[in-house]
Parts: C-alpha cells; sequence; structure tokens
C-alpha cells in the first residue's frame, strides 16, 4: 500500500468533472506543468477523479507523492448490481484510497451508516485506504446537535471494525455547510472538531490507537484559506473540492501544507 501514512494528506475531490478525454488530457497536461521541479516531502496528493479516468490518471502521473483515489464503490466485490464499481476493480487499476459517505452520497443517494460502514469493511479487505466523510448540517449545528451526529456517523462507520485496522483509515470533518458554499469555519471550530472526533475515537479503541487516524478538514479549502482550516487547527490534511479542478491551485495547496 502507498497511503503514506505518516504523511499529511491533500485530496481533490473531482466530482462528475472532466466530460471526456480531451479534457482529462488538458487537466492532466496542466497538473504535469504545475507539478514540475517539485517534491511533496510531508504531504502526500491524491487525486480522485470520475471511475472512467482512473487508469488513465493512474498511468499518467508516475510519483510517489501523488496517489489515485475513487468518489465511491459499491460494497460487493462481484456479482448482478448493474452500474456499480467494486473495491477490486478499483485495486486492480492502481486505485489507493476512496471517499465514502460524502455528504452528496448521503443525500443524493440516501447513504446511511449501515452503507458507510459496509463499505468500508470491504474497502479495507481489498487494501484501500477509506476516506470517510462526516459533518453536520447548518441545522444540526444551529439546534446543538453536532456532538450526536458526529458521534452517530463516526460510530456507525467503524462499527466492528478492529483497532488493527485504524492507519489505513481517514476522517475527514467536512461540515454539509462548508462544502461548496465559501462559508468557513474558524480555525478553533475546526480544531473543536478535531478534538471532539479523537475523543469520539479514544472512547472507541482507547487513547494509544487514536493517533494513527489521520483527521483531515473538508469544504471550501483554497490556497487563501489552507493554513486557517489546516496549519493553526493541526489537521492531517485537506479534502478539496473545486479549487482541485484547477492543478496549480490544487498544488499551491498542498505546497503550503507541506511547508
Ligand atoms: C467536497 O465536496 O468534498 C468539497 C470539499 O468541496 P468544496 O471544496 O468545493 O467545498
Amino acid at each position: 500500500m502507498t497511503t503514506g501514512q505518516t504523511k499529511k494528506l491533500v485530496i481533490g475531490n473531482l466530482k462528475m468533472n472532466i466530460l471526456s478525454p480531451i479534457e482529462r488530457g488538458r487537466y492532466l497536461k496542466d497538473f504535469s506543468k504545475a507539478m514540475a521541479g517539485k517534491k511533496l516531502t510531508t504531504v502526500m496528493a491524491v487525486l480522485c477523479p470520475p471511475f472512467v479516468h482512473l487508469e488513465q490518471f493512474r498511468k499518467s502521473i508516475k510519483r510517489q507523492d501523488v496517489q489515485i483515489g475513487a468518489q465511491n464503490m459499491f460494497l460487493l466485490e462481484r456479482g448482478s448490481f448493474t452500474g456499480e464499481v467494486s473495491a477490486p476493480m478499483l485495486k486492480s487499476i492502481g486505485t489507493e484510497f476512496v471517499i465514502l459517505g460524502h455528504s452528496e452520497r448521503r443525500r443524493y443517494f440516501g447513504e446511511d451508516e449501515a452503507v458507510v460502514n459496509a463499505k468500508l469493511k470491504m474497502a479495507l479487505k481489498c487494501g484501500l485506504a477509506p476516506v470517510v466523510c462526516i459533518g453536520d448540517t447548518h441545522e444540526q449545528r444551529d439546534s446543538g446537535d453536532m456532538k450526536r451526529i458526529l458521534r452517530m456517523q463516526i460510530e456507525g462507520a467503524l462499527e466492528g471494525v478492529p483497532g488493527g485496522k485504524l492507519e489505513q483509515i481517514v476522517l475527514v470533518y467536512e461540515p454539509v455547510w462548508a462544502v461548496g458554499t465559501d462559508i468557513l469555519p474558524t480555525s478553533n471550530e475546526v480544531l473543536e472538531a478535531k478534538i471532539l472526533v479523537k475523543k469520539i475515537l479514544t472512547d472507541l479503541y482507547g487513547a494509544k490507537r487514536t493517533g494513527i487516524v489521520r483527521i483531515l478538514y473538508g469544504g471550501s479549502v483554497s490556497a487563501r484559506v489552507a493554513k486557517q482550516v489546516c496549519l493553526d487547527p493541526a489537521m492531517d490534511g485537506v479534502l478539496v473540492g473545486r479549487e482541485s479542478l484547477i492543478p496549480r491551485e490544487f498544488l499551491k495547496i498542498a505546497e503550503i501544507i507541506n511547508g
């Protein structure tokens, strides 16, 4: 596995963009240009394009400091599940990470804790590093429900997962109200969320194991705010949406976090 367990992660979620081989070629060319002469030493960059582009991304980016991730996967290995893509398929083409439980999957495709949990276990079984998104909505935050929601999401996602598997797992605190909105939490709010996530992990697995789970921040990250949401609150990296569509902006974020 090349998931750089001791490194910070800067993960780009390209979502349902890059519509053709021409657009893909342009993106990869821009990425390679922006990356030329650079080396990330304390950061692993991870690009998560749509399924159809994964193999081409893997083939054209041949660098130790950049890995490939998927945006989703199915919860079983094979069979009659029309339209789905499984973890062994992803692994077989060099995918190392998979985003699970993104708020858009929860909102538009009804994914709940049980689904995230089943997918996470399958990802682990197949040697993929699950990047699990957790986060509160505006209403949940306003009604003081954030702690309960995060606990429910984390406990649900990790149910039945042994402590020995924790180092493969990445958690992203991604408040739903910060995704795609340019509304950002303060450094203190991010830090509070990290402390809460650690507390929940400690309750589940004990303090010794808690430190090995990388905890990222996601939601409206740009180079301008990378410090505020990642460095000052000492997070283990970021999940980037829109800004990952512009390779030089994505790499600017990676370089800021690389230090
Ligand atoms: C996301 O959807 O995972 C995300 C981080 O989006 P954005 O950066 O565009 O808010």
